[in-house]
């Protein structure tokens, strides 16, 4: 079968023909992928940031049909549609997996990078850890809520906003997109986005962000986000990948305000030790979502409340799509079409 996997020396991508996967072990089922949606995490596996693995089979925003199951299988149906996210699998006995905490798991799965993923005609999945696509979600959608979804409506749970209060979204990209979604549509919040592209603002004011600020054009963000929130806005959800854009927000919410950390910048940021305890910042870090946080993420979208802007390119473009990843030159997201 296709697949995009590592190249030899890990240093990118590559299509290949012939792949093989194994026969189905108990509790697995098989997935014939119909979209995969392309993240910055997939290139940071391609180019071995996180350790070398050189033949994988690249991919955690996968969208398939189940095509067949390990007699065992008791949670899927052939037929049914499911996801294959970077949370792949936990243990499912330690101290994080039964406190509703999986994703912290220390022995986790990850597709894509320890096991392999979604890119891929077909793909073996842990059944009782492929979550369900509901009825009415445009599978291409829902590759896309399987990553950059989840992942910021589980961030903005973690801020535990309140209908009516103010968030701040640092960065207005593929993820931030989707923040403003969730927060306004199904938190029922106030929201800004901030960012430094211009038309990555125009796209968040027009699915619902209040005000939008160009963190290159205002000296003082934080400054301006106090005034117009009344003191500052409730919680901070940071995708930004910029040191700048975390130290902000820590500056832009009110006493008691808690500030979410999902971006990977590789620096530390500056944490006013004073603020921190006079003011009771909280500051969290908050990575994708379980399986139940995905099957509301998944929810919401097929209630229409989150629209995912997604583009669909042939799985023969899958270098050239990791090329112009690399370069910054993609608006909202790639998903890879097996449909074809
Ligand atoms: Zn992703
Ligand atoms: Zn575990």
């Amino acid at each position: 079968m296709k697949a995009v996997v590592v190249n030899p020396e890990s240093t990118g991508v590559e299509i290949i023909q012939n792949k093989e996967l194994r026969p189905l072990e108990t509790g697995e089922a098989l997935v014939e992928i119909e979209y995969c949606g392309v993240c910055h995490t997939d290139l940071h596996v391609a180019h071995g940031d996180f350790g070398k693995v050189p033949g994988r089979i690249l991919g955690h925003e996968g969208i398939g049909i189940v095509k067949e199951l390990a007699p065992d299988v008791k949670s899927l149906k052939v037929g049914d549609r499911v996801s294959v996210a970077w949370f792949f699998e936990g243990c499912g006995t330690c101290e994080y997996c039964t406190t509703g905490r999986e994703t912290l798991c220390r022995t986790v799965k990850n597709a894509g990078y320890s096991v392999d993923g979604g890119m891929a005609e077909q793909c073996i999945v842990t059944a009782d850890y492929a979550v369900k696509v509901p009825e009415g979600l445009d599978p291409a959608q829902a590759s896309s809520i399987t990553c950059a979804g989840v992942t910021t409506y589980k961030a903005i749970k973690e801020a535990q906003l309140q209908p009516g209060q103010w968030i701040v979204l640092y960065g207005a990209g593929g993820l931030g997109n989707l923040a403003v979604q969730y927060a306004k549509k199904v938190f029922n919040a106030h929201v800004i986005a901030v960012d430094i592209n211009n038309d990555k603002l125009a796209l968040a004011k027009e699915v619902g962000a209040d005000i939008v600020i160009n963190g290159r054009e205002v000296d003082d963000v934080p400054g301006l986000i106090k005034e117009k929130t009344n003191g500052g806005a409730h919680s901070a959800v940071v995708t930004a990948v910029s040191k700048v854009a975390f130290n902000q927000a820590v500056d832009s919410v009110r006493a008691g305000g808690r500030v979410v950390a999902v971006g990977l910048p590789s620096e530390m940021m500056d944490l006013s030790i004073v603020k921190t305890v006079l003011d009771g910042i909280q500051v969290i870090g908050s990575l994708v979502g379980t399986r139940k946080d995905l099957e509301e993420a998944f929810q919401f979208g097929a209630e229409g409340l989150v629209v995912p802007v997604v583009e669909k390119r042939p799985v023969e473009d899958a270098v050239d799509v990791f090329d112009e990843m690399e370069a910054g030159t993609i608006q909202g997201r790639m998903v890879l079409d097996f449909t074809h």
